[in-house]
């Protein structure tokens, strides 16, 4: 059998089984990653609208697959997330993080309250209908505080949905930010494989107490998100794989995937980034195996290439996540090198995404964006 033939036929069984064994997930993989010699073999148009945007014939395969399956269960909607970074501060010193605690350079900064809630006025009037508050771990915001914010969010925009990423916290704690009314929490695992969990964290974080806190917030009843970066330094295809199985246990409503790029004022800083088409790759593998899920094209991946998280739509993703954070801190919330959007005001880069999306064939849709079949009803 040829390889397109073979690309077909497992490709076939990911959608209809939405699971591969490990061999021919490992198969997969070559098939995907052989582009002939310079690259040359991607030369097929992704789809009309990008004139940039080539693939190689198997890719090809893989990506109409995901966006067929992604059509079914959300149309051409692809939703927003206004993002608020509302502090740089943390206490953990990750090694692949810009805003690790040892990194001396970084220019930290908090949003008060009323700066939170400007930035929410501004982006409801923009049309978002999900906030989302990520932050590094910052001790100044105790559960109070942060309960405070969410709860004066909820009652001001009780038609919006809210989702909170700012790291580990006790069972108790999540309970009680999702009583005062957040709704979502993004929580990626990094890597499942614990080895490689320790290789890029310290000593005193454990891969355990990152799957016990994203247990937690799923038994509470948030719409959780897990992921990982892709090409983070000491990643094997073992690990990804393992990744997979991971989140095909876990069952989470959001997955967060975008490549590791370096910071240099890191212990990686001298280390490779993760590749566009891996990332790609795995997005719209992960559309498969569970397809309902919102799935983001991230600014990680907009950052390693200028069209990026066009690719990322037309991969299987369905969100975007423009930031909305004010324009004097945009330029300090920086967990790797590059990353873009940091001089936009929110107006801007709101036209700016929806521009983006229509060229990648997408509609933006300006609605809460819950997932698929997940019953808010109990909310
Ligand atoms: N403190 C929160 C939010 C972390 S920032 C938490 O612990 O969940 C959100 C995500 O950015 C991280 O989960 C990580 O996957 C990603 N990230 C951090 N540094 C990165 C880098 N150098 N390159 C790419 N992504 C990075």
């Amino acid at each position: 059998m040829n390889r397109i033939e073979r690309t077909k036929e497992l490709v076939g069984i990911l959608e209809r089984e939405h699971t591969l064994s490990d061999d021919a997930f490992y198969e997969l993989l070559d098939i995907l990653e052989e582009t002939g010699e310079s690259g040359a073999v991607r030369s097929v148009q992704i789809r009309g609208a990008i004139p940039a945007a080539v693939c190689t014939p198997e890719e090809a395969v893989l990506y109409a697959a995901a966006r067929k399956v992604r059509e079914q269960y959300y149309g051409k909607d692809v939703y927003l997330r206004g993002l608020i970074e509302f502090t740089n501060y943390c206490r953990n010193d990750c090694r692949y993080c810009g805003i690790r605690r040892s990194n001396g350079k970084a220019e930290r900064y908090r949003l008060s309250d009323e700066q939170i809630l400007r930035c929410c006025e501004q982006g409801y009037a923009l049309g978002f209908r999900t906030f989302v508050l990520q932050g590094g771990e910052d001790m100044y915001y105790t559960d109070e505080r942060i309960c405070g914010i969410v709860r004066a969010i909820r009652e001001k925009y009780p038609d919006c949905a809210i989702t909170l990423s700012i790291g580990e916290k006790s069972r108790e704690s999540y309970l009680a930010y999702k009583e005062a009314g957040a709704d979502r929490y993004l929580l990626r695992q990094e890597t499942s494989n614990p080895d490689h969990y320790r290789y890029l964290h310290p000593a005193e974080l454990s891969i355990e107490n990152r799957k016990r806190c994203l247990q937690d917030l799923k038994e509470i009843g948030y719409q959780v998100g897990c992921g990982i970066m892709v090409g983070s330094p000491g990643q094997t295809r073992e690990h990804i794989l393992q990744d997979l199985r991971y989140m095909q246990d876990f069952g989470p409503q959001m997955i967060g995937i975008g490549p590791f790029i370096p910071h240099k004022d890191t212990p990686f800083a001298d280390e490779k980034p993760g590749s566009l088409y891996d990332t790609l790759h795995l997005l719209a593998i992960i559309r498969l195996m569970l397809p309902g899920v919102l799935l983001p094209a991230t600014t990680a991946l907009g950052t390693i290439h200028p069209a990026g998280r066009e690719l990322g739509l037309l991969a299987g993703a369905n969100v975007i996540m423009p930031n909305i954070s004010p324009g004097d801190v945009r330029g300090k919330y920086l967990l790797y090198d590059g990353k873009i959007c940091t001089d936009d005001e929110a107006a801007a880069c709101g036209r700016c995404i929806d521009l983006r999306i229509r060229k990648a064939g997408y509609i933006t849709a300006m609605s809460r964006g819950d997932c698929a079949g997940f019953d808010t009803a109990h909310e």
